[in-house]
């Protein structure tokens, strides 16, 4: 039996990955869930776009994670069943500092081997016509796509259960204890081979507690909103400077997001709800028609190095991490299964994995 703390994209993705394998799994999470990060998340599948110069371990990571979203496409059921599109990215560059930006990132991305095409405004438009007519050019990614995270949660859910996986929900969990195959917590005693770790922002908490490590890391609060057209604005996901946009339905547009550190605030602020719709304006003629749907408050969490922590810990290798996911949780949740899944094996694991692992940082 492999328990799982923490029910958010990691530790669902985990659960499926291990329940096609054969293990048993048990799921536990809080009856309140408020803050976590996947509820919040918009679901873009961008390696490129996010990739940064000094981060080509995530970058390798995101990319292979991306192989595997590919891959499921081709399944045009699950496709349909999880929201997972078939677009592109469009990054939009609305002055000349946005425009030598566009340029930096496209030289950026061909050092890694991809040549994006730089589209003039013209160009831009006659793909999004309802992009503001004042923008300059676009760096468009063919294949940086999106799924949407509230049915890719549905469906986990609906399948982990159909293959046997049990979810458990307390109150309130502070401490567990694990020893001879044993997980306890809120009074509670069940048969546990390995546990995993995947509470997201709150990792760190539960390990404090219950086995005295503690990881650098951080909240990183977002707000992100769903808003409603009458008709198709866009075919592609379009991101600006300061904002994404990923059209999740002909009618439905999930628009993300802002990046603050306010510890563990879940609420949402009206500073936030400014800074959303003040952006959209900028980018967008006629805002007046978008519906307000819904709005999300959600904790990234954070590791001092920008990269997430999958593996187990030296302490015991029977209890493996997996959080720390930062903005790309949903896009890393096949590869993040597929290497706790070779840790619950207890196969070797590939060098480029070893580097996510908690001995980094000698835990
Ligand atoms: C606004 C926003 C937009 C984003 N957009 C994208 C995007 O476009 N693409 C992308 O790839 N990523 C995106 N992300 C990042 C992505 O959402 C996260 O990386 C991912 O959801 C992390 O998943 P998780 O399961 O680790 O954490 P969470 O989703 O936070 O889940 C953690 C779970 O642990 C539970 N828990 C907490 N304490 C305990 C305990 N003591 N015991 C048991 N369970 C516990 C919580 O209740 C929660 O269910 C976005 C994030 C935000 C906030």
């Amino acid at each position: 039996m492999i328990v799982i703390f923490g029910s958010g994209i990691i530790g669902l993705s985990i659960a499926h990955r291990l329940l096609e394998n054969g293990y048993n799994v048990t799921i536990v999470d809080l009856k309140d869930k408020t803050g976590n990060a996947t509820d919040a998340s918009v679901g873009m599948l961008a390696p490129l776009l996010e990739a940064k110069p000094y981060e080509s371990n995530l970058f390798q990571l995101m990319l292979d994670s991306k192989l595997s979203w590919d891959k499921l496409l081709k399944d045009t059921k699950i496709s349909r069943d999880v929201g997972l599109k078939n677009n592109s990215s469009l990054l939009i560059a609305s002055d000349d500092d946005e425009t030598e930006s566009i340029f930096f990132k496209k030289n950026f991305i061909e050092k890694l081997g991809v040549n994006p095409k730089v589209l003039s405004a013209k160009e831009t438009l006659k793909l999004e016509s309802n992009l503001n007519s004042n923008i300059k050019c676009s760096l468009f990614l063919e294949g940086n796509n999106q799924v949407s995270p509230p049915l890719l949660k549905s469906f986990f859910i609906k399948n982990i259960s159909e293959m046997g996986g049990k979810f458990l929900l307390e109150d309130n969990i502070d401490k567990i204890s694990f020893s001879l195959k044993k997980v306890s917590f809120s009074g509670k005693k069940i048969d546990a081979d390995k546990i995993i770790i995947a509470c997201g922002v709150w990792s760190n908490e539960i390990l404090k507690n219950s086995f005295g490590i503690e990881f650098s890391m951080r909240p990183i609060k977002g707000v992100s909103m769903l808003l409603e057209t009458d008709g198709e604005l866009f075919k592609n996901n379009i991101w600006f400077k300061n904002l994404y946009i990923a059209p999740r339905t002909k009618k439905l547009l999930a628009i993300g997001a802002t990046e603050d550190e306010k510890g563990f605030e879940k609420f949402v602020t009206v500073d936030e709800i400014f800074y959303l719709s003040s952006k959209l304006w900028e980018y967008l003629p006629e805002i007046e028609k978008l519906k307000f749907n819904n709005i999300y408050s959600g904790l990234r969490s954070t590791i001092i190095d920008g990269n997430p922590i999958i593996g187990s810990l030296k302490k015991n290798g029977d209890i493996i991490c997996s959080f720390g996911h930062f903005r790309n949780g949903i896009l890393l949740g096949p590869i993040t299964a597929e290497i706790v899944l070779n840790y619950v094996k207890g196969n070797k694991i590939d060098k480029k994995h070893l580097f996510f692992s908690p001995k980094r940082f000698n835990l």
